[in-house]
């Protein structure tokens, strides 16, 4: 036996390091294992932060070649230079990386290097050496979902991953699955130049967003040139020197056909990533879905483990797995660590972007609340107008009998900074009056906010 600790943490992305870091900060002394080379898991490597340096550059690049000539700024001679492009993505990646590597010596948390086994409750095996803990968390997180049929090489077949590393803009790109990753990586390719198509199973985009935001997202994208097979399934893709074949069909049955791509980007979603922990062995339970099983207190069936992250229930985000971290540890630590799970915004972040927190207007009716409906579109907001960026708008939803919001979505500019607040008054019992009363600086895009809130009980001022 080596050192021996209060909290392991297997896995450092979002979940694991942020609780680690937690822990650390309550005095208790942790390790955090991590077998990839740096820090940060999927979301700071392979995912939210390469993606959304990859969204930054390529919106640049498509307002200085379309949108500035209208603000009277004409550049001549726009071109993209890809490498830079992609090593100014690795350079905000490995930033992001090496500050978690400082934050973990900042609080003194050990980073074990390598693949962790859970060898029983109590010991976690990291290349040859045993370490003893009162504490085991699994944060292993997620992968992507495979399709048969369509084999990933993460060259001209790829994942969220390889989508991601291109060196070339694709002819034509294949986007499979109309989910956020699958529209996220749509919009930066697009940007800089390739034909885009999304083929998705359903007969929407966006399952589980409000339906009239995802039509309307739908309708933006579609008018910035993607386009969309919708009700479509993928049954196989073959590669050749030339390019992919990929073989669809209706859903609903009908005629098998073609179509040729020159890349295609396999993003039917992700599921949880258990392999190598040892999990079967130590007789941890898994649910229908593969995922841990935990309580509510994130406890798993065996005494001392538990698990948190894209590896447990619950949408597959970064900040869902921060908050639930923090939660574990200062449960470990004898407090009252707590998440709540209405109120976890999730945004798309292409332009405009989509932003949503608590329920779809069809969550309320198949639960049977009677709701009251504000709406502001961006056309009529002031800044909005002035930067030119008017499509979208505000949803809220309100409970009718008591005015409290119950949810909000909102598709536009800069929607995912401006939900924070419709967050934070859901997380406080805020009513729809309470945000109309609140004083919102002009001219700003959450004044939009402000005028949804109005609308709820029909008295917006600027329509
Ligand atoms: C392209 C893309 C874009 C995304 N964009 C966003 C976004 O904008 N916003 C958002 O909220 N979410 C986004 N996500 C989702 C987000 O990345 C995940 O929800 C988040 O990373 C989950 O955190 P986690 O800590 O549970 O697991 P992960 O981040 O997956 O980290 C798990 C870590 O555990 C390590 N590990 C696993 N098993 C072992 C073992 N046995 N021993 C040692 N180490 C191990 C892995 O190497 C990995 O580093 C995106 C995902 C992708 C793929």
């Amino acid at each position: 036996m080596s050192d021996t600790f209060d909290v392991i943490v297997i896995g450092s992305g979002p979940a694991g390091y942020v609780c680690a870091i937690r822990a650390a900060q309550l005095g208790l002394k942790v390790g955090c294992v991590e077998k990839w080379a740096t820090l940060g898991g999927t979301c700071l490597n392979i995912g939210c932060i390469p993606s959304k340096a990859l969204l930054q550059s390529s919106e640049e690049f498509e307002k200085t070649k379309h949108a500035l000539a209208d603000h009277g700024v004409v550049v001549d001679g726009v071109k993209l230079d890809l490498a830079r492009m992609q090593a100014r993505k690795g350079e905000v990646v490995n930033a992001n990386t090496k500050g978690v590597e400082f934050l973990f010596r900042k609080n003194k948390v050990t980073w074990l290097k390598g693949a962790g086994r859970i060898v029983a409750a109590g010991t976690v095996g990291v290349g040859g050496t045993a370490y003893a803990t009162k504490n085991i968390i699994i944060a292993s997180g997620s992968e992507s979902v495979p399709l048969s049929g369509v084999t990933v090489d993460e060259k001209q077949i790829v994942t969220s991953t390889g989508a991601l590393e291109l060196e070339k803009v694709p002819g034509h790109l294949v986007v499979i699955g109309g989910g956020v990753i699958g529209l996220e990586l749509a919009s930066v390719w697009r940007r800089l130049g390739a034909e885009v198509t999304v083929i998705e199973f359903l007969d929407r985009i966006v399952p589980g967003m409000d339906t009239e935001v995802a039509t309307a997202f739908q309708r933006v994208l579609k008018k910035q040139g993607i386009k969309f097979r919708l009700g479509m399934k993928v049954t196989g893709a073959t590669t050749a020197d030339t390019g992919v074949t990929v073989s669809v069909e209706p859903v609903k049955g009908g005629a098998v056909e073609t179509i040729a791509a020159d890349v295609v980007l396999l993003s039917i979603g992700r599921r949880p990533y258990t392999e190598g922990l040892g999990l079967e062995d130590v007789g941890v339970a898994l649910d229908d879905h593969k995922r841990v099983k935990v309580d509510s207190h994130y406890a798993t069936n065996i005494p001392g483990i538990y698990a948190i992250g894209d590896v447990i229930a619950g949408p597959m985000l970064a900040h869902k797995g921060e908050d639930e971290g923090v939660a574990v540890a200062e449960i470990l630590a004898g407090q009252v660590g707590h998440v709540n799970y209405n109120v976890i915004p999730n945004v798309v972040y292409t332009w405009p972007e989509v932003a949503s927190v608590g329920r779809s207007e069809e969550e309320l009716k198949a639960e049977g609340v009677a709701y009251t409906v504000g709406k502001f579109p961006f056309t009529a907001n002031g800044r909005a107008r002035a930067m030119g960026d008017t499509d979208g708008f505000v949803k809220i939803l309100a409970d009718k009998a008591t005015d409290r919001v119950l949810g909000a979505h909102i598709l536009g500019p800069d929607a995912g900074t401006l939900i924070a607040e419709l967050v934070t008054a859901m997380e406080f019992g805020a009513s729809a009056e309470d945000v109309a009363r609140t004083c919102h600086a002009h001219p700003t895009l959450s004044e939009a906010v402000k005028e949804a809130a109005l609308a709820v009980e029909g008295r917006a001022l600027h329509i």
